[in-house]
């Protein structure tokens, strides 16, 4: 298709987005009443079967777990873009007061997976309107258990979603960005995530007779100390990483030493030689000191989400694309941070770009950080990743 009839195909496609947006409001706010755990989401998965197979979409279901594929095929073949949105919520009492607060206590769609699914659906809804001027395919994907590791991305990639892939791409709302930009950068954006639980076995005893004991708090304490020795003595200072202890529990009386401590902690990394030379330290750091001291340990290291690297010459596309979507000034750096998100196991097999949509405006209420129980967005973000995605199609397939 020429520029001209890309342009115009595009305009009327934005006119149908802009019309469908009350529905897509309203699916979020379903969603966002009706909010289901990691791993847990078999009524959100058939409201998103519904919706794709009301579009006239080849529907796939149960991909590694409750995920969805959405086929789109258009009128010739060409390459497959694939799309994704996640759709878990988290295990958070909703604190706001708005009509559609969450009805599920203790669960809140408290990062913005709702808006994400409903934009995807939004999306599909929309371009299944236009399959004769795609040449290609668009693959839909809906992921449930973005939040909790191993994450519902992993399972989906085994059994083969990304097969005929050629692009993936995925977006995030971002309460931390003005509604009307979109946030895009290339490289290592965000951290491996790795978990451990350590459980140091002593020797309980009376408070008064240490010497006739071996005492895990003490030890426990040494071994606090030393692993944060690991960042500052033992990392590259111009590469990251972070070793943070959240769990430290041993003992239940004043005057008794107790058998065992355990200590619970997390490692965020970019580079994959740091991850391996911060757990490899890890264990030295444990032999060494437990040996020492005639202890004994135990260590449970789960590998969470590979860091999320988002691929050159795609992302430097889409900031274009972006550019011309939305204004000049609208496509701003993506931050990198520490935080972690599954999509990097789509991005360690196709190449793509992961970016995030503003979705903050002049209320307050749209400042509370991801995760905050009072988290909400302007809902007209969800209007900006649908158009985002069009233009990606309409880039790679019209
Ligand atoms: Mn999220």
């Amino acid at each position: 298709m020429s520029v001209n009839q890309t342009n115009s195909t595009l305009d009327v496609i934005t006119t149908e987005l802009n019309n469908n947006l009350d529905e897509i409001i309203s699916w979020r706010r379903y969603l966002h009443q009706h909010p289901e755990l990691s791993f847990q989401e078999k009524e959100t998965a058939k409201f998103i079967e519904e919706k794709l197979v009301s579009f006239g979409l080849e529907v796939k279901t149960n991909i590694g777990g409750n995920g969805l594929l959405g086929i789109l095929k258009g009128s010739k073949p060409g390459k497959t873009i694939a799309l994704r949105a996640d759709f878990d919520a988290l295990p958070i009492d909703d604190e706001k007061e708005v009509a559609y607060k969450s009805l599920n206590p203790g669960v809140m769609h408290a990062c913005g997976h709702d808006g994400h699914t409903s934009a995807l659906l939004g999306t599909a809804q929309t371009l299944s309107k236009f399959k004769e001027h795609i040449k290609g395919t668009v693959y839909f994907i809906f992921q449930p258990a973005e939040e909790t590791p191993p994450g519902g991305a992993k399972f989906m990639i085994e059994e083969g979603v990304l097969d005929s892939v050629d692009y993936v791409f995925g977006a995030h709302l971002a309460s931390e960005i003005p509604l009307g930009k979109v946030a895009v950068g290339e490289g290592y954006k965000m951290a491996a995530v790795d978990k451990f639980e350590i459980i140091i076995e002593g020797k309980g005893g009376h408070g008064a007779r240490p010497h006739e004991s071996n005492d895990p708090i003490v030890i426990g304490s040494d071994i606090v100390s030393a692993l944060q020795k690991i960042v500052s003595r033992k990392i590259d200072p111009l590469k990251s990483a972070v070793v943070t202890l959240g769990v430290f529990q041993s003992g239940n009386a004043f005057n008794v030493i107790p058998d065992t401590a355990r200590l619970e902690g997390t490692v965020r990394t970019f580079d994959s030689e740091i991850r391996k030379d911060v757990k490899d330290h890890i264990h030295s750091i444990l032999k060494g000191i437990t040996e020492g001291f005639q202890a004994t340990y135990k260590i449970d290291y789960l590998l969470g989400y590979p860091a999320l690297f988002n691929h050159k010459k795609e992302t430097d596309i889409v900031r274009k694309l972006f550019q011309e979507t939305f204004n000049e000034g609208a496509a701003v750096d993506l931050e990198t941070s520490m935080g972690a998100e599954d999509f990097s196991y789509y991005l360690q097999e196709k190449p793509g770009t992961y970016f995030r949509v503003g979705a903050q405006n002049e209320s307050e209420s749209t400042h509370y950080p991801h995760h905050h129980p009072k988290f909400d967005f302007d809902e007209r973000a969800l209007l900006n990743i649908e158009k985002a995605f069009v233009k990606i199609v309409s880039h790679y397939l019209f």
